[in-house]
């Protein structure tokens, strides 16, 4: 039996002229996501790719779990490939689908003729396929409007395809189409879930760090290391810088009002996170702030971090609940690992009373105390640079 992967692009097909160039990042995407499992050669065809194995062996369960997670993909289903020929068609369905067939009650069987000269039409090759499955399984029950099995026969130029349900892509649109954006990177629930989804709008991502050693361990570290590597199975390879940013944080404790800690430490984290977004070529900063979530995310205080940077700041779950981005974390499997309870460099030195209406004035003339630029330059200098898969 010859099994392939079809693949079904969703936005994509909105692109008009730039179709090519978004199908071939796709491709390339695919083509990463499953070069350890084995060789595959892809075919464009309409709005179809065909992920076909070079070789018997590889694991097509695998692969499918692997492009499950290549966004620009809105669904996929497994087929086998049939001969243009009614009774190879009839034979192969009962042969590949007959399980499938044990486990439902009901089915419904769809057709489509890309190949106008195959001598069946449609309803009539849906109607003596669908004769065909009857008199195999009595107890199956034919359904059009709500079938648990959808059975799908394409007969296209050379061969015919046999496929049972479509199973959902994860959507959004090939990572890369879109440029690149620096995330800022903790160990926490939400800014996980901001790269994933800014992945998914087809942004690169770059990640910033900021570990305080000290006060933060190694562990805190790995552990945001291991929530890259789970975005990653999805964005595609992350490369990282990890800032060191003790002696701002001290600088910051020791020089600045005890109320405007937060605020300013994040406006540093803006500065250092542009010069190293500027570097990496990326358009945008991400960050995985929510409205009102805690007090340096106030309307106030974000609009102070805001103007901390010239670069666009991306916040998408902005006007999320935090069952909402917790659900996503679910999906994306970073949940578990964003609730290990390791120090973030946010909660070091955190004000008892912080500012929740501060004003960018006088947190302008409160950072005049810090000597900002050989600060940022230490810190930048100091970041390690690593890329995680
Ligand atoms: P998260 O779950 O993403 O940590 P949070 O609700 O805990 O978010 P904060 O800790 O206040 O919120 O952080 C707000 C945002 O600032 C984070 O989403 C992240 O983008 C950025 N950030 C916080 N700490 C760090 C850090 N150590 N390194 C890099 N970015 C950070
Ligand atoms: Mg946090």
């Amino acid at each position: 039996m010859r099994e392939i992967i079809l693949i079904k692009n969703g936005e994509l097909v909105l692109k008009g002229l730039n179709r090519n160039t978004f199908e071939d990042i796709l491709i390339k995407n695919m083509r990463k996501a499953l070069a350890e499992i084995g060789e595959f050669t892809f075919k464009k065809s309409q709005s179809t790719i065909m992920v076909e194995p070079n070789d018997d062996d590889i694991d097509l369960d695998d692969a499918v779990e692997r492009l499950k997670k290549v966004f620009g993909i809105a669904a996929l289903s497994r087929a086998l490939v049939a001969e243009k020929d009614m009774d190879d068609i009839k034979v192969k369905t009962i042969e590949y689908l007959g399980e499938r067939f044990e486990e439902v009650e009901t089915f419904k069987v769809e057709a489509k003729r890309s190949d106008k000269k195959f001598p069946l039409k449609s309803p009539e090759i849906c109607r003596e396929l669908g004769g065909h499955i009857l008199s195999n399984y009595h107890d199956l029950k034919v359904d059009v409007h709500n079938p648990e099995l959808t059975v799908t026969v394409e007969i296209r130029d050379t061969y015919a395809f046999i496929r049972g349900n479509n199973i959902k892509g994860a959507g959004g649109m090939p990572v890369s189409t879109s440029g690149r954006g620096a995330v800022l990177i903790s160990g926490g629930i939400d800014s996980p879930v901001a790269a994933y989804m800014m992945a998914k709008r087809g942004i690169e991502l770059v990640s910033v760090h900021f570990a305080s050693p000290p006060y933060t361990t190694e562990l805190a570290e790995q552990k945001v290391m291991d929530l890259l590597h789970k975005v990653a199975q999805y964005s595609g390879p992350i490369t990282t810088y990890v800032v060191p940013f003790t002696e701002l944080q001290e600088a910051i404790r020791d020089k600045c009002p005890e109320v405007y800690f937060t605020i300013i430490m994040r406006r540093y984290m803006m500065k250092i996170a542009e010069i190293i977004a500027n570097h990496q070529n990326c358009s945008a900063l991400i960050t995985g702030e929510s409205v009102g979530q805690v007090a340096s995310q106030t309307i106030y205080a974000l609009g102070c971090t805001d103007v901390a940077t010239e670069l666009p700041v991306f916040r998408p779950c902005i006007g999320m609940d935090k069952d909402e981005i917790v659900r996503i974390s679910r999906e994306i499997d970073t949940f578990q690992t964003s609730i290990l309870p390791y120090e973030d460099c946010c909660t070091v030195f955190t004000p008892k009373h912080p500012k929740t209406r501060p004003h960018i004035e006088e947190i302008l003339e409160a950072e005049k105390a810090l000597d900002s630029e050989a600060l940022i330059q230490r810190a930048v200098e100091g970041a390690r640079k690593t890329v995680i898969k």
